[in-house]
């Protein structure tokens, strides 16, 4: 069933129909709940969430606090560590794998950034890829370019879980990703590839960005830019998702000057809530995943 709200504009070429974030996010999370149910009473494994910690960053204490809540809503266990900012690598280190082998963690989260001193992507890589909940390990990367089974980075396989409940047809569409990021384009490329779309990747050194995003069917923002993208980067019937949030005096924006390409775009995201429920939504996801892997190797 679509999860969309039809927007009219006074001068409409197309009726723009927005997509509903928080009911898709809701319709994934109940989803996860039942099937957490369902594992526990065919198994008696209950799914593990481990989130770390490292420093006491107001935003990402934030973050944590509402991954946990989220984890123990859907009937899964939260199991948290919190280092000090004054951490070094090898005491982070020594938690990460600990967590690793213990069969009762199902998924381990590794909260970033971590203080400057630390190596972030030599602390990520010691997340064994069933574990792997964010999909950020060099392992579970390399998966997702093989096109091979693993854990998927949380916000693109929000954006593809979000195309798929507006019906959005994306076997050979052309769909244009904008940022290049790990965490958001990279990933989000190869997600829509393995869709079997047609896929060009645009960044900050993209000559003439507009000419490249009106060949978009699918255009996915991920730019970290507000309001990059207006009226003369969308072609008429697109679906445009906007994956930036930015917080300004206004209030939450986006990478997407969404009221100009309403009556353009076929589909819009809102922000907020477009994207950004998914990711929380697609983590739990991948945490009942892992759970159910629990004991193998990939
Ligand atoms: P990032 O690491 O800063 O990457 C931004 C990418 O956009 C880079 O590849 C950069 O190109 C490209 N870029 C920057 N300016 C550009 C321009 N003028 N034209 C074309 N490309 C441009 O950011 P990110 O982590 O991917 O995040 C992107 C946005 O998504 C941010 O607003 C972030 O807050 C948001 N976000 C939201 C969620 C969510 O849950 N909703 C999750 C994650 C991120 P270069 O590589 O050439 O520098």
């Amino acid at each position: 069933m679509p999860q969309t709200s039809t927007t009219q504009t006074s001068t409409p070429q197309t009726s723009t129909q927005t997509i509903d974030g928080k009911a898709v996010a809701a319709q994934v999370k109940a989803a996860v709940a039942e099937g957490v149910a369902e594992l526990r009473r065919t198994t008696s494994r209950v799914p593990t969430l481990a989130t770390v910690l490292v420093g006491d960053d107001p935003a990402s204490a934030v973050y944590v606090g509402s991954k946990r809540r989220t984890v123990r809503e859907l009937g899964m266990l939260d199991a948290h560590r919190h280092l000090p900012a004054t951490a070094t690598q090898e005491e982070v280190a020594a938690v990460l794998d600990e967590l690793a082998a213990d069969p009762a963690v199902s998924g381990i989260l590794l909260q970033l950034p971590l203080p400057a001193h630390l190596d972030e992507g030599a602390l990520i890589d010691r997340i064994p890829a069933s574990k792997d909940v964010d999909g950020l390990t060099a392992e579970s990367a390399g998966r997702l370019a093989r096109g091979e089974t693993g854990l998927r980075p949380c916000t693109p396989s929000g954006v593809i879980e979000l195309l798929r409940s507006a019906e959005v047809p994306l076997v050979g569409a052309n769909a244009v990703v904008v940022g290049r990021s790990t965490l958001v384009g990279r990933p989000m490329a190869a997600l829509l590839l393995l869709e079997h779309a047609t896929v060009t990747i645009a960044h900050s050194r993209t000559r003439d960005l507009a000419a490249v995003t009106r060949g978009a069917d699918v255009l996915v923002v991920a730019a970290g830019v507000p309001g990059l993208i207006g009226a003369e980067h969308v072609s008429p019937g697109a679906t445009v998702i906007d994956v930036g949030i930015h917080r300004t005096p206004s209030g939450l924006v986006g990478d997407v000057r969404t009221e100009e390409v309403l009556g353009i775009a076929s589909r819009v995201t809102p922000v907020p809530g477009g994207v950004g429920p998914m990711t929380i939504a697609m983590l739990m996801q991948n945490t009942l995943e892992a759970a159910r892997w629990a004991g193998t190797t990939l």
